[in-house]
Parts: C-alpha cells; sequence; structure tokens
C-alpha cells in the first residue's frame, strides 16, 4: 500500500498560498460526483481520481498514488517545519512566489527550512494573470493557456521566470519551467500559475503526483501498523474537552487504543475516546455539531482524536499508538519531544508554539550569530519575563516569540523588558536588530553622559552681576565639580535653580573643578531669595548615581563632598544613597 503524500505549501506573505489552497479545494469540491475531495482536520485530500478528471488530457497514464494530502494552514511555519520521526512531516511541499515579485525574505526563509529538512519541492509561480497583455483562459491547464497569449506576453512571463532561476541559482537550486525539464532529479520544477483564475492547478498537481510517484514511492508505503501522526495543534472542543488534531502519517489508529503524546514534561499515555472527521458539509444540521465519529482511520489523513488527560498535549511532538511496548514508545516519545537547541550562557529568551518552529527560529538566529540563552515552547508567561530580566548584556534582555501571545499575567509585566512576537520567523529578527541598533546608540549615549558628580561652590559676594532671570554670578568651586545643566542643593535640603552655563574667561565651559573660578549662571533662582551671597551650595545628585559614586573610588575631596550631601540629604531620608 501506498499513501497519499503530505503536502505543505509556504511562501511569502501575500503571495498566494491562501488563494492556492482554496482553489484546490474549490476545484475538487465542485466535482461531487466519484474522486471528490475529502475534506479532513487540518488538511484537505485530493484523490487520485478528482486530479486524473482536473488534469484531463495533461495525464496519459495511471499512478500508484492514492491522491495527495494538502495541510491546509498556510503560512504558519510552525506546519511546514512539522516534524515526524525528527524529519520533516511534510513529503513535498510547494513554495509559491508572486512572479511580478519574485523571491522575498520570507521565500528564501522558506527554502532555507525546506534545504534544512531536505523536503523536495516545486514552484508555483503565481498571478501570471497579472502580467500585462495576460488574456484570461480560466481554468486551463498552464501549458493550453500559454499557448493562447500573444508572443509578447509568452516572452514576458519567461523573461520574469528567468529571474527567478537566475536568484535561485545563487541560492544553489537549477531550476526551470517545469515543461522545460527532463530530469526532475536534477532540477527544480517551475509552475507558472494564476491560483486566483485556477490556470496551472492542474500541472502544479501532476507535477507533485510524478514528483511522489517517482521519488518518494519508498517513503510512502505503509504498512499495516501502529499508527503514528504529528500533533497539529491543541484545541479546546465544546462538549469533548481538550483534543489534539493530528496528521496521522503511518499505520492505523483505532478508537480504545493506546497512544503517547509529546508534552512539556513526561510524555501523556492515554487511551482514544473518538477519532472525529469534519462531517459533509450537506450533512452537517447544526452548526454546532460539526464531527462524524468513525472508528479507525489509516494513513494519511488529518483527524481529531479526544482523549482524556490531553491538556498538556504539545503540537509538533509525536502521537504514537502503544500496545506491549508501552516503555519504548515512551521513552521514543520523550526522545523526539526534546528541544535539541545549543544554548548560552549569555543570550536572548526565545519561545515558539511548537517544536519544529522553536527550530526554525533558533536556525536563523544562528545564521545571525544571535546567542540564545532559553529555548522553550508555549506563549510568553511571567516567568519568562523574569527571567529575561536577569539577562545581563542589556542587548539580550528580549523575548523573541514565534507564533506565540503573551498571557495575561505576563502583560502586565511585559513593560520591563523588551518583546518581540510575530508569525514571521524574519520580522521577528528584523525588528529585533533594529531595535538592537537603536540600543546600542542609546547605550553609548548614557555612557558618554556621565553620572553626576559631587561638587561645591562658594557664591563670591563681589561678583554678583545679575540678580535674576538668569541670576549671574561668580562662584568658586570648593570641592568636585560642577557642570551645566546640574541643579543645586542647599545646606537645609532644598534644591533650588539650575545651572545654565559656566563661563571660564572669556570662555563658555562645560564644567569647573574644584579650585576654578568661574562665572555661573543660575536660572529659577534670585540673588538674596532663594540663594544668597556668601553662602556655600553644592550639586543635587540623583540618588542612584549617590549609590554608584559610593561604591566608586572617588578621591578623598570627591568622597567628603559627597559624605556632606548625603548628611544633608539624609536629613529627611536617612537611607539615601543606600
Ligand atoms: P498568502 O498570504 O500567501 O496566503 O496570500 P493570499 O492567498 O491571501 O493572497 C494575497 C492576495 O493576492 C489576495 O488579495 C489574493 O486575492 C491575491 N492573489 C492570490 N493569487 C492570485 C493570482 O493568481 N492572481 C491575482 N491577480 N491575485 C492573486
Amino acid at each position: 500500500m501506498i499513501r497519499q503524500p503530505i503536502v505543505s505549501v509556504l511562501g511569502h506573505v501575500d503571495h498566494g498560498k491562501t488563494t492556492l489552497l482554496d482553489k484546490i479545494r474549490g476545484t475538487s469540491v465542485a466535482r461531487r460526483e466519484a474522486g471528490a475531495i475529502t475534506q479532513h482536520i487540518g488538511a484537505t485530500e485530493v484523490p487520485i481520481d478528482a486530479i486524473y478528471k482536473i488534469c484531463g488530457k495533461l495525464i496519459n497514464k495511471k499512478f500508484k498514488v492514492p491522491g495527495l494530502l494538502f495541510i491546509d494552514t498556510p503560512g504558519h511555519e510552525a506546519f511546514t517545519t512539522l516534524r515526524a520521526r525528527g524529519g520533516a512531516l511534510a513529503d513535498l511541499a510547494v513554495l509559491v512566489i508572486d512572479i511580478n515579485e519574485g523571491i522575498m525574505p520570507q521565500t528564501v526563509e522558506s527554502i532555507n527550512i525546506l534545504k534544512r529538512y531536505k523536503t523536495p519541492f516545486v514552484i508555483a509561480a503565481n498571478k501570471i494573470d497579472l502580467i500585462y497583455g495576460w488574456k484570461n483562459c480560466k481554468d486551463e491547464p498552464f501549458i493550453f493557456a500559454i499557448q493562447k497569449q500573444k508572443e509578447e506576453v509568452q516572452q514576458s512571463v519567461d523573461e520574469k521566470i528567468y529571474k527567478i532561476v537566475e536568484k535561485l541559482y545563487e541560492l544553489g537550486f537549477s531550476a526551470d519551467r517545469y515543461d522545460r525539464i527532463a530530469d526532475f532529479t536534477q532540477n527544480l520544477a517551475i509552475i507558472p500559475m494564476s491560483a486566483k483564475l485556477g490556470i496551472g492547478i492542474a500541472d502544479l498537481l501532476l507535477v507533485l503526483v510524478g514528483l511522489a510517484q517517482r521519488f518518494l514511492e519508498e517513503n510512502l508505503k505503509t504498512e499495516e501498523g501502529p499508527g503514528e501522526g504529528t500533533v497539529l495543534e491543541v484545541k479546546e472542543e465544546r462538549g469533548l474537552g481538550k483534543t489534539i488534531d493530528v496528521i496521522l502519517y503511518s499505520g492505523t489508529m483505532r478508537k480504545g487504543d493506546t497512544i503517547v503524546v509529546g508534552s512539556h514534561d513526561e510524555p501523556i499515555i492515554t487511551k482514544i475516546k473518538a477519532i472525529l472527521k469534519p462531517k459533509p458539509l450537506d450533512e452537517m444540521r447544526d452548526p454546532r455539531d460539526r464531527f462524524l465519529s468513525v472508528d479507525e482511520v489509516h494513513a494519511a489523513a488529518g483527524i481529531k482524536i479526544a482523549a482524556p488527560n490531553l491538556e498538556n498535549a504539545l503540537a509538533g511532538s509525536p502521537v504514537i499508538v502503544a500496545d506491549d511496548n508501552l516503555e519504548e514508545v515512551v521513552n521514543r516519545v520523550r526522545k523526539e519531544t526534546g528541544i535539541h537547541i545549543e544554548t548560552q550562557e549569555e543570550g536572548v529568551i526565545i519561545k515558539a508554539d511548537a517544536l519544529g518552529s522553536l527550530e526554525a527560529l533558533a536556525y536563523e538566529l544562528k545564521q545571525e550569530g544571535l546567542p540564545i540563552k532559553m529555548a522553550d515552547i508555549g506563549d510568553i508567561s511571567k516567568r519568562d519575563i523574569v527571567n529575561a530580566q536577569t539577562i545581563g548584556n542589556p542587548l539580550y534582555r528580549v523575548i523573541l516569540g514565534f507564533n506565540v501571545k503573551i498571557l495575561p499575567d505576563a502583560e502586565k509585566e511585559a513593560s520591563k523588558i523588551k518583546i518581540f512576537t510575530n508569525n514571521v520567523v524574519y520580522k521577528i529578527i528584523e525588528d529585533y536588530k533594529e531595535w538592537m541598533d537603536e540600543k546600542k546608540r542609546e547605550l553609548e549615549a548614557e555612557k558618554r553622559m556621565e553620572i553626576t558628580f559631587p561638587g561645591k561652590f562658594k557664591i563670591l559676594p563681589e561678583y554678583i552681576f545679575r540678580l535674576s532671570k538668569p541670576a549671574i554670578v561668580g562662584v568658586r568651586v570648593l570641592g568636585g565639580r560642577i557642570r551645566v545643566g546640574q541643579r543645586i542643593l542647599r545646606e537645609d535640603g532644598r534644591v533650588v535653580g539650575r545651572i545654565k552655563s559656566i563661563r571660564s574667561g572669556e570662555n563658555n565651559v562645560l564644567e569647573a573643578i574644584m579650585g576654578e573660578e568661574v562665572a555661573i549662571a543660575i536660572d529659577g533662582v534670585t540673588v538674596g531669595r532663594q540663594v544668597k551671597a556668601g553662602e556655600t551650595y553644592y550639586v543635587d545628585i540623583p540618588e542612584e548615581h549617590a549609590r554608584k559614586l559610593f561604591k566608586m573610588n572617588l578621591s578623598y575631596e570627591d568622597k567628603e563632598v559627597l559624605d556632606e550631601i548625603a548628611r544633608i540629604k539624609r536629613k529627611e531620608k536617612p537611607f539615601w544613597g543606600l
């Protein structure tokens, strides 16, 4: 027996993944008679009979492959990175590229994922209908539609394909238009199409079935054995409690079977209470009654499993039927659920919704040379934020979340650190890098701005130049230093005015040190009221700075001034600066 290959659709946002899947579904739904499509949970099955019908004259032989099973959730990278036995769950992939836009960052990211998992794929060069001068040809195979186009339009299609071919070459692939390829093992097939108009759908299905038949036959053999699948999603379902949506890729699952499912902690051992499939639309009388219960199901299929104790089941983890080999299966599930990501002493915290997506994020970070301190599955919790706060390097004090939410109790704490979430890996990394650059600049500026040092000065009675707005007076710096911008502390603890400028001889300067005599302009005071000639004043030090100063190796004189300031401050606040 050969099962249907599992196909995932990926590509840059807006290039047409959803439209393509909808069209495939719609095209086969329209054929209600024999070989109509079967709706699965999380997947759409296009049986081989439907493919024969859709392809018509394009196909002149029979295939052993019983059809194609498309994983339904496009653009959700967690699904393209789903694993089965440590490899990719998808046997084949369709990489959608907008022919007018070409290869974009997310396309490259998708290619990296496919390369890493060694998943064979084809390219759907979508939106040919937007090429200038294109004549409709709705629902026709591409190779017929192209012949009906004007010479310039045909050329234009080829030019655009060539641009993609060039880019792919730089990425290490030899590619060509599918109808010009002789050896599909050496060349990546490009199928020009319009998902919107249904052009090229037939060609795409044909190439996929052909590839599966020729190169995947061995992988697609399924024995009548215990079922093995991958958890797509863990979902609360009314009347059923927590259920798991599963793609069954091997063997059979039956009601009552003991299954082992991956979880955050120890694998879950439970019994299948019900296997559910979607009800055909025309049998669905009550929208709440969406499922049909079946006794058994064979690979490949998308199903929902209801069973006790699924609360902690983990998306992306294995679900395997066990009989008398329970211990062995538990060990296998434990091993396959483990997170194998290299972590460092110093680095960022990453979170994702499934194992595959976590690995995808980790992989891209590694390419960028960005270290990871902690990697885990699940939404961003308060604990993650507490952990992030302990990261020493402020540039790494962040959480990067891929396809995850910030939990309500974490939301309150979220302002304490920086969190980047997105469902596109490159966006997370791009945003983080941008923030990092900004943060670096900020840190440098902070460093340059120094801390406020202690200072003490006396207003010289013989040098009162102006009484107010601003007051301008001559001073002698008795200890430490004074700086432009600093506020003035009186011996009674009141803070008054602000040093607006300092003039030394003919020059404006930023600071004056012990022993210097300078003229200062003070905003916000009137000589004779808030400040008086002949009196001594201090620099007002923010408490935060004082704490640092107390730990620093200050000179004897600086330390003395600091102690005097502290004495003034502690009259009101006994532990100031400690
Ligand atoms: P996704 O983000 O990759 O899933 O992209 P969508 O399938 O949502 O498509 C993005 C936009 O492109 C939508 O407005 C679609 O209607 C449009 N679109 C998709 N395929 C085609 C196509 O073949 N031709 C044209 N003209 N528009 C398309």
